[in-house]
């Protein structure tokens, strides 16, 4: 292997120092919205909670059966928002069938949604000037290449995928960078030939190890954002990361990459929550 690997941890370590400071003087609150019991949703939840622990965040969790009527949940949901000593709300998606997404989207309080479910977070995305907390995953990336010193302005940015929370947020963000982005999707054509263009390579497919030695620029920085099963009981990311690390200049692993870095961010917001609610209080 001969490119250099982005670990998520000194990243993670360098926010989470700034956060306990404050997270000592006071108790931020985040209220986990589970619905059902997918696997991927427990373990999921087994990270978060102990990440929040580690850093002096509260978590606590709101699991309702995979068969709650849409009303119930959303009641729920509107009773987190009024609920003064919870600062972040994080409702797991995807949700069963008889949930509309867009029924909780217009149910989360826009100042606790820490993960970028509602429009306020989506707006936050598309004009970095109005309030609203980015999605974690997608800011995870940022971090990380900022972190490593990869250069942005000017780079040319492919992105493998685009889904709402992290391929087209990531497109938008690396555009504010002054990145040249390319987003490619399931009717892409030329995929390998584009992605092999990229300085920096963002894969976000969830296609298990899918990203092999042709998509790889000589040199390029290659993000692999994608958690999936590896058939053996652990997970593997959407590049294949031995072919990829003897062309790669930097590779981040998986696990142990961007997914350690996306857990610090959201409990960063979940502070952020908190100190945004105390500026109002002190304001009024
Ligand atoms: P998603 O909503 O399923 O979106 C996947 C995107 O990839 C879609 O835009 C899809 O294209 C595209 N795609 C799928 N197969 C493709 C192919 N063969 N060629 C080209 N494009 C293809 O998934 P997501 O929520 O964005 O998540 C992506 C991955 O990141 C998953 O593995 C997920 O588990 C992981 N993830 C990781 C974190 C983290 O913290 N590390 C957080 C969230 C998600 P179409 O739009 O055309 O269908």
């Amino acid at each position: 292997m001969s490119a250099k690997l982005l670990k998520g941890k000194p990243v993670s370590d360098a926010m989470a120092e700034k956060l306990s400071a404050v997270a000592a003087e006071s108790t931020p609150r985040l209220a986990i919205v589970r619905v059902g019991e997918r696997p991927d949703d427990l373990s999921y939840e087994r990270g978060v909670i102990k990440r929040c622990t580690a850093l002096g965040v509260e978590a606590s969790v709101f699991a309702f059966p995979a068969d709650v009527p849409q009303a119930e949940l959303i009641d729920g949901l509107r009773a987190l928002g009024e609920d003064g000593r919870i600062h972040g709300i994080l409702p797991f998606r995807p949700m069963p069938h008889q949930i509309d997404p867009a029924a909780v989207k217009a149910a989360i309080c826009p100042e606790k949604d820490i993960d970028c479910v509602g429009p306020r977070g989506s707006a936050s995305v598309f004009d970095r000037t109005l309030p609203g907390f980015l999605p974690c995953t997608a800011e995870a990336v940022l971090e990380t290449l900022k972190y490593y010193e990869i250069p942005l302005a000017g780079a040319r940015a492919v992105v493998l995928g685009r889904s709402a929370v992290v391929g087209r947020a990531l497109a938008l963000l690396l555009l504010d960078e002054h990145c040249t982005v390319t987003v490619c999707h399931s009717k892409t054509r030329e995929i390998e030939k584009l992605a092999s263009e990229a300085d920096i390579l963002i894969c976000a497919m969830g296609r298990a190890k899918k990203v092999g030695a042709a998509y790889i620029k000589p040199g390029a920085a290659v993000i692999d954002v994608g958690i999936n099963d590896d058939g053996n009981g652990g997970i593997c990311g959407d590049v294949d990361f031995e072919a990829a690390a003897d062309i790669a200049g930097a590779i981040t692993p998986v696990p142990g990459g961007i997914g350690v870095v996306t857990n610090t961010i959201l409990v960063r917001n979940v502070v952020r929550a908190y100190i945004e609610k105390m500026n109002r209080k002190n304001h009024h």
